[in-house]
């Protein structure tokens, strides 16, 4: 009985632990199905638009940017802009994602009012097809300039706003040399920039601006509460305010540190854009969260930082004239000097065919010879002398004119006579370049701008820079191949659309006082100002 009792209980027990384990089993399976469920309901709910036109444009150069200058790119191809949206890659799984147009393009002139309505229009038109959105992500720099037009990324958002609606949660991603208005703080729920310059960071900033809006949208939490902006009364070049060195390396270097409270989920400061007249250029702090006092202790905090540090900005090389500039190459025992030729730098916005630094430079008694110090000029479009100098060949004689076709402001186009040692096609910026020597001077002419940056760009012109006396490039600081190859430098503060002798450039429109424009300035009022949210 006793056997025949346990025997039947063991039976019994067998059967619970069965019927037990297909209950474990198919509530796993329930668990599995609905936890899928749930992530496919996230999917389903979690809509993210992505948008945004990026260009830094200076309005003290006459030259414009067309549409075709930002290459935009639309539908899943702007994928390939964000490594951390890879196809497998966890944050693209967490949402349905809707990308719209994106485009960027190198520093330039003003962009034309039809270039902006077009690329905006473009962007409206495709963000009205998947409406609603839960989240959009806005990837701009915020230092566009458009005809005719104040504050074109705050008036890009507010038209974006138009369409899309005020439940959208908007993450803004910017660069520190953005500036952002009144009116685009408002329309942005989440906002931030690069926190280095050179902007080793850029697609950490992105990811990040991303990933606070997925966490804000999936935690519920929605928009933050509390958006605390701070004007700054400083406008520097970003030539100075490189965070590799102080002070730009101690301020940056407080900015993370601001976010590690609860309650805050942002924090950013932007140096602004110095080469364009309107009342937004300037620096600012901004600081999103929860939490209004640490909100806004946090921007009081860093704008006040910003404000004591701003006499301890100076260049990241030692600056001159252009005449000082080349006494010292000439002077100098090693070589290659280098010299940037600032002011009309087109990486940072300007035309790139200004021909008075060339001109200087040629009419210096000691470059007329050919056993003078060698020079390398990089460089100086001119698509009519290139033409010529194909027709002529290398080896032949060349005299006419080149550059100044859109800046001719400070020199008119300058007459080159001298000798094709080159001419190279193919370049995917400057199409066609030939080498024209003129005494010790070998100038590189291209048909379209290009910036010269890598010793490749020399020597498949027949130059060795290595071997030059004295190197001359259209830049601000130097680009590492350069900076590494340099037995001498200095930053020449010559005239063209990005001067960085900002005093030069007569800002009419930027507030006043403006540091250093005005040198006697009382202290600021840095107390954080809350911006309305953007349904408010
Ligand atoms: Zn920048």
């Amino acid at each position: 009985m006793n056997s025949q009792f346990s025997f039947k209980k063991e039976v019994h027990s067998k059967h619970v632990l069965i019927t037990n384990l297909k209950n474990i089993f198919v509530f796993a399976l329930f668990i599995s199905f609905f936890g899928c469920k749930t992530k496919e309901t996230i999917k389903e709910r979690t809509r993210i638009a992505i948008a945004g036109i990026a260009i830094e444009s200076s309005t003290f150069s006459p030259a414009l940017s067309h549409e075709e200058a930002f290459h935009a790119k639309y539908g899943d191809d702007i994928f390939s802009y964000y490594p951390f949206l890879d196809v497998d890659s966890l944050h693209r799984k967490r949402a349905t994602w809707f990308p719209t147009l994106q485009g960027h393009a190198l520093p330039g002139g003003t962009v034309t009012r039809e270039a902006y309505e077009s690329l905006l229009g473009q962007t409206l038109d495709m963000l009205r097809k998947d409406l609603p959105y839960d989240g959009l992500f806005l990837d701009i720099h915020g230092a566009m300039s458009v005809v005719g037009l104040d504050d074109p990324e705050g008036d890009f958002i507010k038209r974006v706003r138009e369409v899309i609606g005020t439940e959208t949660i908007i993450s803004t991603s910017m660069d520190l040399h953005g500036n952002v208005s009144q009116r685009l703080a408002q329309h942005s729920d989440l906002i931030t920039c690069y926190r280095m310059a050179p902007h080793e960071d850029a697609l950490d900033s992105k990811k990040r601006a991303l990933v606070n809006l997925l966490d804000r949208i999936e935690s519920g939490k929605g928009k933050p509460a509390y958006k605390a902006w701070i004007p700054v009364p400083i406008l520097l070049p970003g030539e100075m305010t490189s965070t590799r060195i102080e002070p730009g390396k101690s301020l940056y270097a407080k900015v993370a540190a601001e976010t590690i409270p609860d309650g805050v989920v942002d924090a950013a400061i932007w140096i602004g854009y110095a080469w364009a007249d309107e009342p937004r250029n300037h620096a600012v702090v901004m600081v999103t969260g929860d939490d209004k006092k640490k909100v806004t202790k946090a921007a009081e905090y860093l704008a006040q930082n910003f404000w004591d540090y701003r006499a301890d900005f100076e260049f990241v090389a030692p600056t001159a004239s252009l005449d000082e500039s080349l006494e010292m190459a000439i002077a100098s025992e090693e070589s290659p000097f280098m010299i940037s030729d600032m002011g009309d730098n087109p990486t940072a916005g300007g035309a790139g065919d200004v021909t008075w630094t060339l001109n200087e430079i040629l009419k210096r008694p000691e470059f007329k010879t050919e056993g003078g110090p060698s020079v390398i000029y990089a460089s100086i479009p001119g698509p009519a002398f290139i033409e010529k100098a194909i027709e002529i060949g290398v080896g032949g004689k060349i005299s006419t004119t080149a550059g100044a076709d859109i800046d001719a402001r400070f020199a008119p186009p300058i007459a080159l006579t001298g000798t094709i040692t080159a001419i190279e096609h193919g370049d995917k910026h400057a199409e066609t370049e030939v080498v024209v020597k003129i005494g010790s001077v070998s100038v590189i002419v291209t048909k379209k701008r290009k910036p010269y940056h890598k010793e490749i760009d020399f020597t498949r012109l027949g130059l060795n820079p290595r071997q030059t006396d004295i190197v001359v490039v259209k830049i601000g600081y130097l680009v590492p191949e350069l900076y590494n190859m340099r037995k001498g430098w200095i930053m020449a503060l010559t005239p063209g659309g990005v001067d960085q002798d900002l005093e030069r450039l007569n800002h009419q429109r930027i507030i006043r006082p403006m540091f250093p424009l005005d040198k006697e300035m009382s202290t600021p009022n840095l107390k954080a100002r809350l911006i309305p949210l953007s349904h408010e």
